[in-house]
């Protein structure tokens, strides 16, 4: 008898170590791997920059994984592994879940035309510890506040499923090669603008596993303080794996327990619960499809945010004339990366300061983080904005000034991306605005010719934000 041959469709799991799907796949005969550029998306929701080069380099490192074998697709998903299951005799195809609502509902019909044409479509949990679905609250609806979402509902649920050993063996049908390669997919850049990002960054399941081995042996043990602090390597920077699913949380969350065990250590813990928030952030947009693109808390639709293509810019090029704010978003642009702590002082500069709509800053991040998710980003913009789930108080303004000086109190991360004003003394480097004629010239630094002068004054433009909000409260 022959033996069956079925598809694996990757996607956000460019992996071959605990992918569910492509383990299903071997356990029932051949497979055809296969990646579909997917033109469906929303027009908005294209890959960014970043995440194009990223991706480009993660799909070579999975083609390497498996011998040369992935085929690539460029296209609308369901046709093509329609044709793809004729054309071969094919009746399985397997992949693991995406949770973005528009991937929702294209799988949901690509099950029932697979279904229609007498096939089969086999979904798989590979990229959450438990599924927006498993979890709820005593009334049985999802949960909108990220603490007993993770302590009442996660953790007091079955263990996430351990992770799968690889594949004993792959083996392969023995079909032409599609047309197209991943060069031809235009992913990298035509000018050369990634190096700062290349030389941060290596994709692919082995940077992945790379990057986890080191986080254990050194940061994680100083997680709970060093995570605040932009200077100090203090993260894992595990994100962009996991997006783009070169590692699964199931492993990050077993190496980090087979190290450690369960014994009380709040490092571990607050390291665990930041890939809780990340579950909270997939759990969110499951439940509330809107979540990615409309304020969750509806009083927001009558804000009055400002609309200022020429501060959006300042803040996108990160000339604000406020340092950590600058800081932060050149590190962006050079690295495809900005440090947590930083992406909330960035964020409420933007969305309070400048009174401009999260939704702007939601879409520069979208094009230039390596980590661009839109469940992770839409929650992380909300929550500073105010209107989300569990979101930071509005007026709770993050006052630039003084996260730096808490933050980066010797100015390290601040004079490594504002080399200008390197110079300056640390009482003045988080506002140079405050520094004398004196200082500033023997620093080197004439505001408005070497630095920006303030986009806003800190305290008006806080005032300014509150005042608005005042205004929503009672709608
Ligand atoms: C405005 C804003 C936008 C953001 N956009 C994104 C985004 O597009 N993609 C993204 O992955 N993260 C986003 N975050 C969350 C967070 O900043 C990053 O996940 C984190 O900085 C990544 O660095 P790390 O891997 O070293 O994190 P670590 O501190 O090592 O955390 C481990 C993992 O937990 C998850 N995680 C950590 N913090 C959060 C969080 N607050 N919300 C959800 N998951 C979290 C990430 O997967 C991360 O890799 C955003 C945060 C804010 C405030």
């Amino acid at each position: 008898m022959a033996v069956p041959v079925s598809l694996v469709w990757f996607r956000q799991d460019l992996r071959v170590k605990d992918n569910p799907a492509l383990n299903a796949g071997c356990d029932n005969g051949k497979i055809i791997p296969v990646y579909i550029h997917d033109t469906t998306l929303p027009k908005d929701r294209l890959p960014g920059s970043v995440t194009k080069w990223w991706l480009h380099h993660s799909l070579n490192s999975l083609n390497d994984r498996l011998n040369g074998h992935l085929h690539v697709f460029k296209g609308n998903p369901k046709d093509i592994l329609l044709s793809l299951t004729e054309k071969y005799d094919i009746e399985d195809v397997y992949w693991n879940r995406c949770y973005e609502p528009w991937h929702v509902t294209r799988d949901k019909q690509i099950k029932q035309a697979l279904k229609a044409a007498g096939k089969k479509g086999h979904s798989f949990n590979g990229s959450l510890l438990w599924e927006p679905w498993d979890v709820a609250n005593q009334s049985g609806a999802p949960y909108k506040v990220f603490t007993p979402f993770y302590r009442k509902g996660c953790l007091a649920s079955p263990p996430p499923r351990y992770p799968k050993a690889p594949p004993a063996r792959i083996t392969y049908a023995d079909i032409a090669k599609a047309e197209l390669t991943i060069d031809d997919l235009l992913l990298l850049p035509k000018i050369k603008w990634a190096e700062g990002i290349a030389k941060s960054w290596q994709p692919g399941e082995e940077g992945a596993a790379n990057r986890l081995a080191d986080f254990i042996d050194d940061a994680i043990h100083h997680y709970k303080t060093a995570r605040d602090f932009p200077a100090v390597a203090g993260t894992s920077k595990l994100s962009p794996h996991l997006h783009f699913g070169e590692i699964s949380p199931n492993q990050v969350w077993y190496a980090i327990k087979t190290a450690y065990g369960d014994s009380e250590n709040k490092d571990i813990d607050t390291f665990l619960s930041e890939l809780g928030w990340r579950e909270f952030a997939h759990h969110l947009i499951y439940h509330y499809p809107d979540f990615p693109d409309k304020n969750f808390n509806k009083k927001f639709d009558y804000f009055p945010w400002r609309k200022s293509s020429t501060d959006l810019k300042a803040w996108q090029q990160g000339k604000t004339g406020i340092p950590i704010v600058d800081a932060g978003m050149r590190e962006l642009w050079h690295t495809g990366y900005m440090h947590n702590r930083v992406r909330m002082i960035v964020g409420s500069f933007l969305v309070k300061n400048l009174l401009i709509d999260w939704r702007e800053g939601e879409a520069w991040f979208w094009d230039c983080l390596a980590d661009a998710d839109v469940a992770n980003n839409s929650a992380g913009w909300q929550w500073i904005a105010g209107s989300g789930a569990d979101a930071a108080p509005y007026f709770r303004v993050f006052n630039p000034v003084l996260q730096g000086e808490k933050f980066d109190k010797q100015g390290e991360y601040v004079r490594a991306w504002c080399p200008e004003l390197k110079k300056l003394p640390n009482k003045y480097l988080h506002k140079p605005w405050d520094a004398d004629d004196l200082t500033l010239r023997t620093s080197g630094v004439l505001l408005g010719r070497d630095y920006p002068n303030p986009l806003v004054n800190l305290k008006i433009s806080r005032e300014r934000a509150l005042a608005a909000f005042n205004d929503i409260k009672g709608k």
